[in-house]
């Protein structure tokens, strides 16, 4: 029987919980243990995939085409634990499973009821995460929202249950806020005793509570959350902001032996930890060689967690070359007012246009993929990037000038971007793209190939346009490349362009495959060649 630790959050939202919890996931796997991780989203949507990136930041995709919560991005960067459809439960999902199981007749004459109908589905789905595969040691389950939501009720009672009828083996972790009150010039401890007092009140009774601050807590403080909160005072863990990076937090954690002493409380052998790796990391962030500048081109630029992965994978490109990136976001629609289109964009050494959809935004995108390639400057396209990159080159390259996606222009004579017969038939909107891992096959003597290493790759897709093989002769002899395509099918997978240092469009997301310990090789080359581009304009080569 594996392990089960519950990660709750008070106080308020947005205080990392899924950080804290791939961090946590982190350092058991440090110790040997093989973990999976799970997230429960309250909310009443199937998945994220049909909701707005302003409200809910970028919708991560796993290998099995599941739309995910941004929290699994966290955990594929920070550990190993399988990621699948079993990862990420909502309570649209949970409602789903047990209405359609009503209609089918499984319950006959009974009430359905919350509890114990819900309860059960959530507490299955547990089980289900904890039997993706056969060697798991500990399963952490992440719950979204605030303790005290009505919408995170059914998930608390699922979880006291299950630890009450496993009561060996599950823990809970709370992860409340203590501000500091300026005007007071004190660290308050009352929401942290009042969001327990929530959970005790649920009958969860937190084992360890992380406390989220901004300056280190002193042992008075610590003392009282002890007291007041019912958890001994080396079970008060702080998380202090981090200044440098996120990267920063399972050592801060591991400095506190949060991992030891989950192990002590769950009967697990407190195992040595080595962090070598993770610290060589936080050196090189700390000491850059240089610094390089990207330039984001993208729609949902204000929203901070919209394209998270991205620049994740960004920066792991640029650790990977001992540099630090400063991330420039350009919104593409306000670029186009400007009419000189190089001093919209001045000051960056690359530029990246990420995943989007629909029409905003899409002439600006047109305009900085030009600029980039036209001036040599390194560009890396991400699904609608690549897009926008095969457009860009039939209009301004082949001269189709009316070239469009149908995406955006339903009637374009020159549809160099189009949707499949398949997605022409779909009605649906949730869980209709094409979605997750499919298998390329990389040209020779190209840069993806030269990037990989390896001539067949696997990357996740979400998407429904496709580049047209109508244009890809007329393009080709004009300098486009397709650098891969589809393994079974001719689908265009990688866009290149011939006579420029880096110009790759790719219609899958490689960002989602990137850690700090493994940066994604497109994203390396392209931060190396951003940097030779950096170089070359200060006239060192
Ligand atoms: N909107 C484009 C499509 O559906 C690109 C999607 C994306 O960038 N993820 O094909």
């Amino acid at each position: 029987m594996p392990k089960y630790i519950f990660v709750t959050g008070g106080v308020c939202s947005s205080l990392g919980k899924g950080l804290t919890a791939a961090s946590i996931g982190m350092l058991l796997e440090n110790k040997g243990f093989r973990i999976a991780l799970l997230k429960f989203d309250p909310y009443l949507n199937v998945d994220p995939g049909t909701m707005s990136p302003y409200q809910h930041g970028e919708v991560y995709v796993t290998d099995d085409g599941a739309e995910t919560d941004l929290d699994l991005g966290h955990y594929y960067r920070y550990t190993n634990s399988p990621l699948s459809k079993a990862s990420n439960v909502t309570s649209g999902q949970i409602y789903n499973t047990v209405i359609r199981r009503e209609r089918h007749g499984d319950y006959l004459g009974k009430t359905v009821q919350v509890i114990p109908h819900i309860t059960d589905e959530i507490k299955q789905r547990i089980v289900n995460c904890a039997k993706q595969e056969e060697n798991i040691d500990i399963v952490l389950v992440e719950i979204g929202g605030t303790v005290g939501d009505i919408e995170s009720l059914p998930f608390l009672e699922a979880i006291r249950q299950f630890s009450y009828e496993h009561s060996k083996d599950c823990l809970d972790i709370h992860l409340t806020y203590v501000p500091y009150l300026k005007a007071a010039g004190e660290l308050k401890t009352k929401p942290s005793q009042h969001s327990v007092q929530i959970l005790r009140s649920i009958g969860i009774f937190p084992d360890i509570i992380v406390c989220r601050c901004e300056e280190s807590l002193p042992e008075e403080v610590k003392d009282k959350i002890s007291l007041f909160c019912n958890v001994k005072k080396e079970s008060v863990i702080e998380e202090v902001d981090v200044k440098n990076s996120i990267y920063e937090v399972p050592l801060k954690l591991r400095e506190q032996k949060i991992d030891d002493k989950i192990c002590q409380l769950l009967g697990l052998p407190i195992r040595e930890t080595n962090l070598e790796q993770w610290e060589k990391i936080l050196k090189t962030i700390l000491n850059p060689k240089g610094t390089i500048t990207v330039g984001v081109v993208g729609k949902y630029v204000q929203h901070k967690d919209a394209y998270k992965s991205v620049f994740e994978a960004l920066h792991h490109g640029a650790i990977n070359a001992g540099y630090k990136i400063e991330i420039k976001c350009f919104e593409a629609d306000k670029i186009l007012h400007n009419n000189d289109i190089t001093e919209a964009l001045k000051g960056c050494d690359g530029y990246l246009v990420p995943g989007g959809f629909g029409e905003r935004g899409w002439q600006g995108k047109i305009m900085a993929v030009k600029h980039a390639r036209e001036n040599k400057i390194p560009y890396f396209g991400l699904c609608l990037g690549m897009q926008v990159m095969a457009v860009e080159f039939a209009r301004h390259v082949n001269k189709i000038a009316d070239a469009n996606s149908t995406e955006i222009d339903p009637y374009t004579p020159n549809p160099v971007i189009s949707l499949l017969s398949e997605q022409k038939e779909v009605q649906d909107m949730g869980g209709t793209m094409r979605l997750g891992a499919y298998t390329c096959k990389l040209s020779p003597g190209t840069h993806a190939v030269k990037a990989y290493g390896s001539e067949t790759i696997s990357e996740r897709h979400r998407h429904r346009y496709e580049f047209n093989n109508k244009y890809r002769g007329e393009m080709e002899k004009k300098g486009f490349v397709v650098a891969g395509v589809l393994e079974d099918g001719n689908l265009c997978e990688i866009a290149e362009v011939k006579d420029h240092p880096w110009m790759v469009g790719v219609q899958f997301h490689p960002e989602f495959k990137s850690k700090p310990t493994h940066p994604h090789p497109l994203f390396r080359d392209f931060v190396k060649a951003m940097i030779a581009y950096k170089d070359q304009k200060a006239g060192k080569k």
